[in-house]
């Protein structure tokens, strides 16, 4: 298994996928904790992260309106919240990024040698936008990011066994990739169901992510017996998992 649940006092059980390269702090939270941020909670959230991996950091989020922007995140004295990005990315030490997921495919750059870090949230709509490859160019642009000496991580998110998706998603799948039609699993029921943690791997891989640094934790939010908000299955209870890099 490469991730481990941790019991903490300030967010309940978490999940720390492995390895995070020393000086960075990456973990999820679970059911345990709500997924609001305020003011509290986000002191929560960096104390977790002092912690687990004495990283020191303030907390950015994002609002996400499941678009393709990527923005810079900087350290300050106080959390603070991006209204119109899906993705974060940061050189800066003490900095942290925080991603809101309850289905959606949280994706997790970290370059150890030059100090990249970068927080995707990339649903099915995220990822027909091509967020992922949009951020990487953003930081290959910007940043000393290299994907050779990179990590990547595949957090908590309906995966293939449980996300079924209409013909019209397919669709949609089939216009932005040539080779969508291999993360569409027919054999599943009726409806097709979509592997969006595949075709994001096999992007990552062909952007320069060495296998053995791609990390897919493999956690489906939706299957019975989760542990993680799942929009599909609780879409009442309005709780969000929490994706937070720091470094
Ligand atoms: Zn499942």
């Amino acid at each position: 298994m490469n991730y481990r649940i941790v019991a903490t006092p300030q967010l309940g059980r978490i999940v720390i996928p492995a390895p995070v390269p020393h000086g960075f702090a990456l973990y999820y939270t679970t059911l345990d904790f709500s997924g609001k941020i305020d003011a509290p909670n986000a002191d929560a959230i960096v104390e977790v992260a002092r912690e687990h991996f004495t990283v020191e950091a303030t907390l950015t989020t994002c609002s996400q309106v499941h678009g393709f922007a990527a923005r810079r995140g900087t350290p300050g004295d106080a959390w603070r919240e991006c209204d119109t990005c899906d993705a974060l990315w940061s050189t800066e030490r003490k900095t942290a990024l925080g991603i809101k997921i309850a289905d959606c495919l949280p994706v997790t750059l970290v370059d150890p040698s030059h100090r990249v870090i970068a927080n995707i949230h990339s649903g099915w709509r995220g990822a027909v936008q091509k967020i992922t490859a949009l951020t990487i160019d953003s930081l290959w642009n910007e940043t000393r990011f290299d994907a050779t000496t990179s990590y990547a991580y595949l957090g908590p998110s309906i995966r293939v066994c449980c996300f079924e998706v209409g013909e019209e998603v397919v669709e949609q799948f089939q216009l932005a990739f040539p080779d969508a039609d291999r993360y569409v699993d027919r054999s599943r029921g009726a409806k097709p169901h979509l592997d969006l943690a595949a075709l994001t791997a096999s992007l990552l891989r062909a952007r320069g992510i060495a296998d053995d640094r791609l990390i897919d934790t493999g956690l489906c939010t939706r299957c019975d017996g989760s542990i993680f908000h799942s929009f599909r299955r609780d879409p009442k209870r309005g709780g969000r998992n929490l994706a937070v890099v720091a470094q």
